[in-house]
């Protein structure tokens, strides 16, 4: 029988505080994180792993040099000195590059994901394209040999892509381009690195990142603006896809049946009225950055366009709430992140399309994650999940 299409991607062995059973080599380098170096011995004694596989996990570890025997203890008597493992926390594993309208960004994590490095590029063409991905690789590779990090010994890379996912069942969605091009970036990271990426929606992997930095968090939305507008439901941890991996396309609802053409086919949708770059079309203003400081001085055309786009958006994510029954919405967007007026107007009006009786039951946040860095930092942990 054929396996039926993975509609989500689980993310539970990311979480520390998780009871189930974690990959038994997650498990040695949780221990490691948490209790320090420890011997072989005490490895089996506190897994329950036999010898033979803390062993072999051992070597696996020592082999991409994410492992290192730091000292040798002598015992007292006979027998072979005993070796203290430790992580080396210094050795590049995973790296995870972002490409946005505005911006490549990249960071290189170690084995337990702490960053080492973190390179941010600007795409002043605005155009998602080959060269802003090999500027941006490029430029990481540079810095990390400045920064004597040696890439040998890279696990797996991720990337976080805007726009639809080439799909392997359906021939005629996404669009060919975009296809294209995802194919293209898969063939230059395999080619600069050694390693096939793995490669999912820039909003699927910024929930990824937030939900790491929360472990508590296993039920919400997280609705994100930046360049585009899109949703990521996580049901149980699992992170929804979809049968064609389109799920969450909240940006593509359509708001004015009149409005302008948006690059999906469609006219009005909301992306073309939200997103950062609408935004500053309408109030005729060259950045988000000046946006705000536009808002902050009072500018009552901008006051109403941004007030207006909370109670658009605001209605959109209580009819998403009402479909899916989550237990919060986290909210990604660098306006209502940095005015919390902007972020209060926008609750109030997802609240107001709730059913009464679940109006106050709903928690409504603003993302711990700064924008910029949740793309690359979610692509880094998508990295992992190999
Ligand atoms: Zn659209």
């Amino acid at each position: 029988m054929k396996n039926p299409p993975k509609t989500a991607v689980n993310t539970q062995h990311f979480n520390e505080e998780n009871p189930q059973p974690t990959p038994q080599r997650q498990t040695i380098v949780n221990l490691l994180h948490t209790q320090g170096p420890l011997t072989r011995q005490k490895l089996v004694e506190i897994t329950g792993y036999t010898r033979a596989t803390v062993s072999t996990l051992v070597t696996q570890l020592q082999e991409c040099n994410a492992l290192l025997a730091t000292e040798t203890q002598k015992t007292s008597g006979r027998g072979r000195p005993t070796q203290l493992l430790a992580l080396n926390r210094d050795c590049p594993q995973y790296i995870g590059v972002a490409i946005q309208k505005l911006r490549g960004t990249a960071t290189i994590h170690n084995v337990i994901h702490e960053p080492l490095l973190s390179i941010e590029v600007p795409n002043p063409s605005g155009i998602i394209s080959l060269e802003i991905l090999e500027k941006t690789v490029r430029e990481l590779s540079v810095s990390a040999r400045q920064h004597g990090l040696n890439l040998h010994h890279l696990q797996a890379v991720g990337c976080a892509f805007p726009g639809l996912l080439p799909n392997q069942r359906l021939n005629v969605l996404p669009n060919t381009d975009s296809r294209e091009l995802a194919y293209a970036f898969e063939a230059f990271i395999e080619d600069w690195f050694g390693y096939k990426p793995i490669i999912d929606g820039t909003a699927r992997v910024a929930a990824l990142a937030e939900l790491r930095h929360r472990p508590a968090l296993t039920d919400c939305l997280y609705f994100r603006v930046s360049d585009g507008v899109a949703m990521t439901q996580v049901v149980a941890s699992n992170l929804v896809t979809g049968t064609y991996r389109l799920a969450g396309e909240i940006g593509h609802i359509t708001i004015d049946p009149n409005g302008i053409p948006c690059f999906c086919g469609k006219q009005g949708c909301l992306e073309t009225i939200i997103s950062n770059p609408a935004l500053c079309r309408q109030s005729n203003v060259p950045s988000t950055y000046v946006l705000l400081q536009e808002w902050s001085a009072g500018n009552p055309q901008v006051r109403t366009l941004l007030t207006q786009a909370m109670r658009i958006a605001g209605a959109e994510l209580a009819h998403a709430a009402l479909i899916t029954d989550p237990g919060s919405i986290i909210v990604s967007w660098n306006l209502t992140q940095q005015i919390p007026e902007l972020f209060t107007i926008l609750e109030e009006s997802i609240r107001n399309g709730l059913l009464p009786a679940l109006r106050r039951s709903i928690q409504i946040e603003p993302a711990i994650l700064p924008e910029v860095t949740s793309c690359s930092r979610g692509a880094a942990y998508l990295a992992a999940m190999k």
